[in-house]
């Protein structure tokens, strides 16, 4: 127990982890408990953000100390999804108290190997750019005063076709190859500050409007930069510039193997073929970030609909268990809420699931290749769709 939660029992004043005006404005209705993926599957109150929320109260009023192992073990079991913020009649920023949360709970502590690898991995712009330079990134291109595309870290090395096809449909993007990482992960993950700083840096690399690819790093930028340096891609190709032009608009998706990037799943069958009438079957799996902050939802499902036939997979909108870190560090706790996802992708009977998030393409990209029912099933960003449906902004 640190000396301040000491003090902050005995005197019944706070510690000063959260922010009080954050803590205070739950008023404990319970209306989120629903929309919780770890207390639907438990049903118990700890799980819940309502109870994950009296926890953080308890430490904050010194009433539990810091190595409660309820308190370590519910701040490492919640996703981080903030399915919960978004029913919030009371507008708690769920997402921001844990981020206090875990740095006051693990900042140089409780955390492995493996996170710590990670962190470091993409902790310096060298390293972020040796991550790229293993696989053809995006070119620097694009007009002087166009917005700038921000590659990522991990989206940078495991799939470089998404930033390509970022620029191919708008062509104006530019996409500066020394650039850093966003700080998403070091804000999520008990390094608030760092997160903090990490974005700033970024913000100063990307001057003007930084569109990006991912929803989990757009989300983290708009807090620290502010809502108008930022757009997620469907957000920003859906404005009156990029919906006017839409030149592929009802058209099949073109399926044709060559025509996609590397590392993508297998071709979904003759479907969607050159030629071929029958469009593809084209379900959405939500960015948790990207809804839950920043409220898109509806542009990427607009897009969607122009290129085939969209397809609401049932429970879309929750987390398929990526959640930044936690398949890497709570596996089996991740491929629970995966299996359930991987249910309602075939009940959809879609060819193609779309993502916009780098964490959500590896989740879901592993799990329909695990299942057998889905083998013919592509997991693919939207951007590559859109880039071989022959959608183009401002074309
Ligand atoms: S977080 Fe919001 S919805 Fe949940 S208990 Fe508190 S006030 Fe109610
Ligand atoms: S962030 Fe997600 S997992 Fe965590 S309490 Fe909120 S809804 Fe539950």
């Amino acid at each position: 127990v640190s000396a301040a939660e000491h003090s902050a029992a005995a005197s019944g004043e706070r510690a000063g982890i959260f922010p009080a005006e954050l803590l205070d404005a739950c008023i404990s209705c319970g209306f989120c408990l629903p929309s919780c993926p770890t207390y639907v599957r438990t049903w118990q109150e700890t799980s819940s953000p309502r109870g994950r929320i009296s926890l953080m109260r308890a430490l904050e009023e010194g009433t539990l100390p810091a190595d409660d192992p309820t308190i370590g073990e519910e701040s490492s079991f919640c996703l981080g999804c903030r399915a919960c913020e978004s029913v919030c009649p009371a507008g708690v920023h769920y997402g921001e108290l844990l981020e206090h949360w875990r740095d006051h709970l693990w900042h140089g502590r409780r955390r492995g190997v493996k996170l710590r690898g990670l962190l470091w991995l993409v902790g310096s712009k060298a390293r972020v750019r040796m991550l790229g330079l293993v696989r053809r990134h995006a070119k620097g291109g694009g007009e002087a005063e166009g917005a700038q595309l921000m590659l990522g870290c991990f989206e940078r090395g495991l799939y470089p076709q998404v930033s390509r096809a970022a620029q191919t449909l708008d062509p104006s993007l530019r996409a500066p190859a020394d650039q850093g990482c966003c700080g998403a992960l070091h804000a999520h993950n008990g390094e608030l500050e760092r997160g903090r700083a990490m974005a700033r840096e970024l913000g100063e690399q990307l001057p003007g409007t930084i569109v990006t690819t991912s929803g989990g790093c757009s989300a983290h930028l708009a807090e620290v930069l502010g809502r108008d340096r930022v757009r997620e891609l469907s957000d920003w190709l859906t404005d009156s510039r990029g919906a006017a032009a839409d030149p592929g608009a009802g058209e099949p998706v073109r399926a044709a193997r060559g025509e996609r990037g590397p590392g993508v799943n297998p071709p979904v069958g003759s479907g969607g073929a050159p030629g071929s009438a029958k469009k593809l079957r084209i379900g959405y799996q939500d960015s948790c970030h990207l809804r839950n902050g920043l409220g898109v939802h509806r542009q990427p499902r607009e897009l969607l609909a122009r290129i085939g036939e969209f397809v609401e997979i049932k429970g879309a909108s929750e987390c398929c268990g990526a959640a930044g870190t936690y398949s890497t560090l709570r596996p089996k706790d991740s491929k629970r809420v995966l299996s359930d996802k991987l249910d309602a992708i075939e009940a959809a009977r879609v060819d193609v699931v779309a993502v916009v998030n780098p964490g959500c393409y590896r989740q879901l990209a592993d799990g329909v290749k695990s299942r057998a029912e889905l083998k013919d099933v592509r997991v693919a960003h939207l951007a590559e769709l859109l880039v071989e449906a022959g959608w183009s902004r401002g074309g």
